[in-house]
Parts: structure tokens; sequence; C-alpha cells
């Protein structure tokens, strides 16, 4: 899952990018209210941790204009120093899907970006599952045939993010927009890598299964859909 984090407090920005990338997400993170806007509308995030009070453009407005966008339904927690029940409707009154309180504990803050990342991918369900694969994003659990599979957390955003377009064929410049961060400089060849990785623990331990990773030549990838 890809998170982006709109905050200005650079170390409150710094902590919570090291501590969620530690709970397995992709973590981008922009300074002020414009940037994280700019970010934002290109549509690559699961949830969008918002702050309030932000340079050059606030969080309410960066709020209400993310949603006046079409096809933009990512999920936003606001953020922020004031915990009056007024403000707390102000933000939901302008698109804000939740809310959370400054100081607040890590714990709560991952739980709440659970249950949005939950709550935009209802059909999916928490349980990802293709022929015999089920990853769990939510433990960032991974077997086959009831054999786990250890993946780093790259490989798992990576395969988290082919099963959920199963069936679609996904290109690498989809791949490196969703599964690294905004700033990384990755070319289509450490896709075609990490392509590599998750075949030699998804596949070929199965070799009486099906491939589940196919080589779209020309486009990108797919996972079968089974
Ligand atoms: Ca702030």
């Amino acid at each position: 899952m890809k998170i982006l984090i709109v905050e200005d407090e650079a170390k409150l920005a710094r902590t919570l990018k090291q501590g969620l990338e530690q709970a397995g997400f992709v973590v981008d993170t922009a300074d002020n209210g414009a940037d994280g806007f700019d970010l934002a509308s290109e549509g690559s995030y699961d949830v969008i941790v918002l702050d309030w009070m932000l340079p050059e453009m606030d969080g309410l407005t960066v709020c209400r204009n993310l949603r006046r966008q079409e096809n933009l339904n990512t999920p936003i927690l606001m953020l922020t120093a004031k915990n009056q029940v007024d403000d707390k409707t102000e933000g939901l009154d302008n698109g804000a899907d939740d809310y959370l309180s400054k100081p607040f504990a890590f714990s709560e803050l991952v739980a709440r970006i659970k249950a949005l990342a939950r709550r935009k991918d209802k059909p999916l369900s928490t349980i990802l599952k293709t022929d015999g694969l089920m990853i769990n994003p939510q433990t960032m659990e991974a077997s086959r045939y009831g054999q786990r599979i250890n993946l780093t957390k790259k490989e798992l955003a990576l395969l988290e993010y082919l099963v959920k377009h199963k069936g679609q064929i996904v290109t690498k410049e989809q791949i490196i927009t969703h599964v690294w961060p905004h700033d990384t400089d990755i070319l289509p060849n450490t896709v075609e890598a990490y392509i590599g990785f998750l075949r030699k623990k998804i596949d070929k331990p199965f070799p009486n299964q099906i491939k589940l990773i196919e080589t779209v030549r020309g486009f990108g990838y797919k996972i079968k859909h089974v």
C-alpha cells in the first residue's frame, strides 16, 4: 500500500515515514499543501494523511480541491492539533474520511490507515487470493497452497499490486508509480528484477501448478485470474 503524508513539521513527517515504512507501507511526503495536492492528484495512493495547518494551501482546501477531481476517491485522514468538535465536522464536511487529533499514538494512526484502505478496497476484502496464493496485507503474510512464502516488503507490495489487478495487464510504469516512492529513480530493469524474485518464490516452488506471473511482451505483466 502506498501512503502520502502531507505534513509541514519535518520531524513528525520523518518519524511517520520511517514508522510506516517499517510497517510495510510505501511512503511519500510533502511539506506543504500545494505539493501535497499535486502529488495526491496523481492518484497513486491508497491513503492520504493530511495535516490541517499547512503552508501554501491549508489541509481543508487541499481536501476540498481533491474531492472536486473526478475519479479520485483516495481516502483522506486529516491530522490536526485542533480538537474541537466543530473542526472535526468541518473536516468531514470538506471530504475527509477520518480525523485524528495530535498528539496521537502511532499504533492508532496505523490502525486508522488500514481501516481506510480496507474501506477503499471493499470488494477485495482483506485477504487477496488467486490459485492457492493468499496474501494478507494486514499481517504481511503470504502463502501458496498452505506453504508459507517469505517476501520482503517490496516484494509483498509488488505482489499485492499485481493481485489487486489480476487478469489485467499492468505496465512497468504503473508498477513503478504504485510500488515505489515518488522521488526514487527506478528503471524498468529493477521491476524486471523484482518480478524475477517473485517468480522464484511464488511460481518456481510449485512446478505442478500454473505459473501465476505472465509476461505480456511489449506491455508488462499479468497475474492469471483464476
Ligand atoms: Ca502543520
